[in-house]
């Protein structure tokens, strides 16, 4: 049985039965609108045996001003059914007012990390990434908590947080699930009209090519770096907001390419922000 629940008492007294009980406890941070990607952590949280946590929140301070928290999809009662089939533990669904009451003035930031790449055009969302992360393991205090590569510059930054705030908590990074034409599952994906979707295929498809370069021994990332870019850059109704090619721990750049490398991308197409990268490791 799949437990609903809204309160932060409820759900630390529902965890403390289950670790009574023996249980280890995974936590799956999510903001909804549930699909495949989120299902792979999921699974693999069910697969290690966890009493597994799905939050279900969208963060109000993880978005700018002129940003989509208005338009972002909140399907809660399909993404409680896709729940139950998986055989989640618990789904925790705050309210916002739950999370930030009123006077809440605490924040949890990375620096420097959290100014780059996708930090630069969005000020302040990995400190609301950050700061909302660090409340859901006070609040479920997981064993494991599980993330996307998809959102590889997130995932480097929580995983600096947990090593900076000694916070007992293994992260699990599992790989970016694609529809079968490549396109990374994203929950945005449902704003994008069909010659949209179509036009968004040039991302995974720079990002291949780069892949191809790296694996035939290119080491220049200034060149990788051109060669998406001018990919993207040449698809009518993409507008490409930067492409990064860094070291995927610390997320400096890189001029060398050495046996770890992240290329990381943003694009706009429409008025859909879409994300997507490739990360490689002992090429
Ligand atoms: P979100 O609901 O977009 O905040 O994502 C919640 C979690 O699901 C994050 O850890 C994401 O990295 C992960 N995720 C989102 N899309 C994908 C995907 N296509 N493949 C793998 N993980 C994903």
């Amino acid at each position: 049985m799949t437990l609903l629940v809204e309160n932060i008492e409820d759900v630390r007294k529902s965890v403390a039965v289950a670790r009574k009980a023996g249980k280890q406890i995974g936590l799956v941070p999510t903001m909804g609108a549930l699909h495949k990607g989120h299902l792979s952590l999921v699974r693999r949280a069910a697969a290690d045996g966890t009493f597994t946590v799905v939050s279900i929140f969208v963060n109000p301070t993880q978005f700018g001003p002129d940003e989509d928290i208005d338009r972002y999809p909140r399907p809660l009662e399909a993404d409680l059914d896709v729940c139950r089939a998986e055989g989640v533990d618990l789904v925790f669904a705050p309210e916002p007012g739950e999370m930030f009451p009123g006077g809440f003035c605490t924040h949890v930031e990375v620096e420097g990390m959290g100014e780059v790449m996708c930090g630069a055009l969005r000020p302040g969302h990995f400190r609301g990434v950050t700061t909302v992360v660090a409340k859901l393991f006070d609040i479920v205090q997981p064993d494991v908590a599980y993330f996307g590569r998809k959102d590889a510059q997130q995932g480097a930054i929580i995983r600096r947080m947990v090593a900076d705030l000694d916070l007992p908590v293994a992260i699990c990074m599992l790989p970016t699930v694609r529809d079968a034409d490549g396109l990374a599952t994203s929950s945005r994906n449902a704003h994008l009209a069909p010659e949209e979707r179509c036009r968004a295929l040039v991302l995974s498809r720079a990002l291949k090519d780069a892949e191809s370069m790296l694996r035939g021994g290119c080491t220049n990332a200034d060149k990788i770096e051109q060669c998406v870019r001018k990919k993207v850059e040449q698809t009518e109704g993409v507008e490409l907001q930067y492409v990064a090619v860094v070291d995927p721990d610390t997320l400096e750049p890189l001029q060398t390419v050495g046996e770890k490398v992240l290329v990381a991308l943003a694009a706009m197409v429409g008025k859909t922000r879409l994300i997507d990268n490739v990360l490689l490791r002992d090429l």
